[in-house]
Protein backbone atom coordinates (compact mmCIF):
# COMPACT_ATOMS: atom_id res chain seq x y z
CA UNK A 1 0.00 0.00 0.00
CA UNK A 2 1.12 3.52 -0.76
CA UNK A 3 1.04 6.16 2.11
CA UNK A 4 -2.15 8.34 1.81
CA UNK A 5 -0.06 10.90 3.67
CA UNK A 6 3.63 11.12 1.81
CA UNK A 7 3.09 9.06 -0.96
CA UNK A 8 6.02 6.45 -0.36
CA UNK A 9 5.94 2.39 0.10
CA UNK A 10 4.61 1.53 3.28
CA UNK A 11 5.51 -1.56 4.98
CA UNK A 12 3.05 -4.59 5.25
CA UNK A 13 2.65 -6.41 8.38
CA UNK A 14 0.21 -7.44 10.95
CA UNK A 15 -1.11 -6.84 14.30
CA UNK A 16 -1.98 -9.84 16.41
CA UNK A 17 -3.94 -9.73 20.00
CA UNK A 18 -4.54 -12.40 22.86
CA UNK A 19 -7.87 -10.86 22.63
CA UNK A 20 -10.78 -9.52 20.18
CA UNK A 21 -9.59 -6.54 18.58
CA UNK A 22 -12.38 -4.42 18.69
CA UNK A 23 -12.98 -0.34 17.69
CA UNK A 24 -14.70 1.95 20.39
CA UNK A 25 -15.93 5.29 20.02
CA UNK A 26 -13.63 7.78 22.01
CA UNK A 27 -16.26 8.02 24.86
CA UNK A 28 -16.81 4.71 25.43
CA UNK A 29 -14.91 2.43 27.67
CA UNK A 30 -14.64 -1.31 27.77
CA UNK A 31 -15.17 -2.37 31.28
CA UNK A 32 -12.37 -5.06 32.51
CA UNK A 33 -10.54 -5.00 29.18
CA UNK A 34 -10.92 -9.05 27.85
CA UNK A 35 -11.73 -11.46 24.81
CA UNK A 36 -15.64 -10.58 25.22
CA UNK A 37 -16.16 -7.25 26.60
CA UNK A 38 -16.97 -4.40 24.47
CA UNK A 39 -19.62 -1.17 24.50
CA UNK A 40 -22.29 -1.03 23.02
CA UNK A 41 -20.79 0.56 19.83
CA UNK A 42 -17.49 -1.06 19.74
CA UNK A 43 -16.77 -3.24 16.21
CA UNK A 44 -15.00 -6.07 15.93
CA UNK A 45 -12.05 -5.52 13.72
CA UNK A 46 -10.28 -9.29 13.87
CA UNK A 47 -11.85 -12.18 13.89
CA UNK A 48 -10.57 -14.33 16.73
CA UNK A 49 -9.09 -17.68 15.61
CA UNK A 50 -9.37 -20.53 18.02
CA UNK A 51 -6.87 -22.56 16.90
CA UNK A 52 -3.99 -19.73 17.27
CA UNK A 53 -5.71 -18.22 19.97
CA UNK A 54 -5.41 -14.70 18.75
CA UNK A 55 -6.94 -12.14 16.78
CA UNK A 56 -4.78 -11.02 13.80
CA UNK A 57 -5.29 -7.83 10.87
CA UNK A 58 -3.09 -7.02 8.40
CA UNK A 59 -1.46 -3.27 8.98
CA UNK A 60 0.53 -1.43 7.19
CA UNK A 61 3.02 0.67 8.33
CA UNK A 62 4.69 3.95 7.36
CA UNK A 63 7.91 4.68 9.27
CA UNK A 64 7.91 8.26 7.91
CA UNK A 65 4.72 9.48 8.85
CA UNK A 66 4.56 6.82 12.02
CA UNK A 67 1.14 5.70 10.73
CA UNK A 68 -0.38 2.39 10.88
CA UNK A 69 -3.46 1.57 8.61
CA UNK A 70 -5.91 -1.45 9.09
CA UNK A 71 -8.02 -2.44 6.43
CA UNK A 72 -11.35 -3.01 8.44
CA UNK A 73 -13.41 -4.60 5.38
CA UNK A 74 -14.91 -7.51 7.74
CA UNK A 75 -16.00 -4.90 10.91
CA UNK A 76 -18.51 -6.11 12.46
CA UNK A 77 -21.06 -5.93 15.42
CA UNK A 78 -20.56 -9.20 16.98
ZN1 LIG B 1 3.63 8.17 5.12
Amino acid sequence: MICPYCNTAMEKGKIQVNDSLYWTPMEENRIAVSTWSKTKNSKKIAKWNWLLLQSTVNADYCKKCKKIIINVEDMSEE
